[in-house]
């Protein structure tokens, strides 16, 4: 019988090893499992790909076509996953177009520290000038969202991790105070890694600077959206970002002071799944809607229109 001269001599296998439970098929050059292509044909496959017009989402892995996802607001097609704006892409989003008038365009900071590090920070500032064509992490103007006048600041976080020097504070601080002036509502959607370091004290100023202004357009009993998108954290949660009439985020935004780990070392205690998202945060009351970015327009709109229709009446009657 052929099976039975199949012995593990056949196979030139010495007595002492295990038999296999599969014949291994012999060297044969013809073998398509021998031909298969090398594992670094994945290198290759990637140098196809022209750089600059795929990026992999981090959530799901899809590929997504770079003209695509700019089109659809930096929102992956597949999970939903909102990957970072900037703020002149969102303010293009909300606005009516034309109807945005910025202001303070040109203000920059100065090194009043003269601070010097690794880098010193006019360096920095040129740098950060020159890759993303900003002159601060904020753009702060009077637009229109439908047929609602308001003041609008909106921050990015690719200068300088969205920190908040003096320029931030200073800019939102006049855009909130001309809004005051014009009988408008403010909207700030922010995203920042807290005060800027390299400004010092002058930084942590502009947290009861910008303060001070939203408490004077309170009362004028003009409303105030606070918008907070991934990351909103730090001098910003702790000023401006969490004192909105209402306070909105996008889907899966990181919220919260401190970092995590800072956190769990101090209390040292165990933290709670989903600690510092948005919807942790929506649970325990601290926001009060978490709004999609493809809806963000209409929600704004029909918020405005909600908390402007009783200055509406008072300026008709
Ligand atoms: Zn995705």
């Amino acid at each position: 019988m052929a099976t039975t001269s199949f012995t593990k001599k056949s196979l030139g296998l010495v007595d002492t090893a295990v038999e296999p439970g599969v014949t291994p098929p012999q060297g044969n050059p013809e073998n398509t499992f021998v031909k298969k292509p090398r594992l670094s044909s994945s290198k290759s496959r990637k140098r196809d790909i022209p750089e600059g017009l795929w990026t992999k989402c981090p959530k799901c892995s899809t590929m997504l076509y770079d003209k695509e996802l700019d089109e659809n607001l930096k929102v992956c097609m597949k999970c939903g996953h909102h990957f970072k704006i900037g703020a002149r892409e969102r303010i293009n989003s909300l606005v009516e177009t034309c109807s945005f008038e910025e202001m303070d365009a040109e203000m920059e900071s100065v090194d009043a520290l003269a601070f010097t590090g690794v880098a010193s920070y006019k360096d920095k500032l040129e740098s950060y000038k020159k890759g993303t064509g900003l002159r601060d992490a904020v753009i702060t103007g009077i637009g229109k969202i439908q047929n609602q006048r308001l003041g609008l600041g909106v921050m990015d976080f690719s200068f300088l991790g969205g920190s908040m020097g003096s320029v931030v504070g200073e800019k939102l601080t006049r855009m909130i105070e001309a809004a005051t002036e014009k009988n408008l509502p403010v909207v700030i959607i922010s995203t920042s890694g807290g005060a800027r370091m390299y400004e010092g004290m002058f930084s942590l100023m502009q947290m009861a600077k910008t303060c001070g202004a939203l408490a004077y357009h309170a009362k004028a009993k003009l409303p105030y959206i606070s918008v907070l998108t991934d990351p909103t954290t730090a001098g910003v949660m702790a000023s401006y970002a969490s004192v909105g009439d209402l306070i909105i985020a996008e889907p899966a935004a990181m919220i919260g002071f401190a970092g995590p780990r800072v956190i769990k070392d101090t209390t040292q205690a165990e933290l709670p799944p989903g600690f510092q998202t948005a919807e942790f945060l929506l649970d325990h009351g601290l926001i009060d809607a978490i709004v999609p970015r493809k809806e963000m327009k209409e929600r704004l709109a029909y918020y405005l229109d909600f908390l402007m229709s009783a200055k509406a009446k008072e300026a008709a009657a």
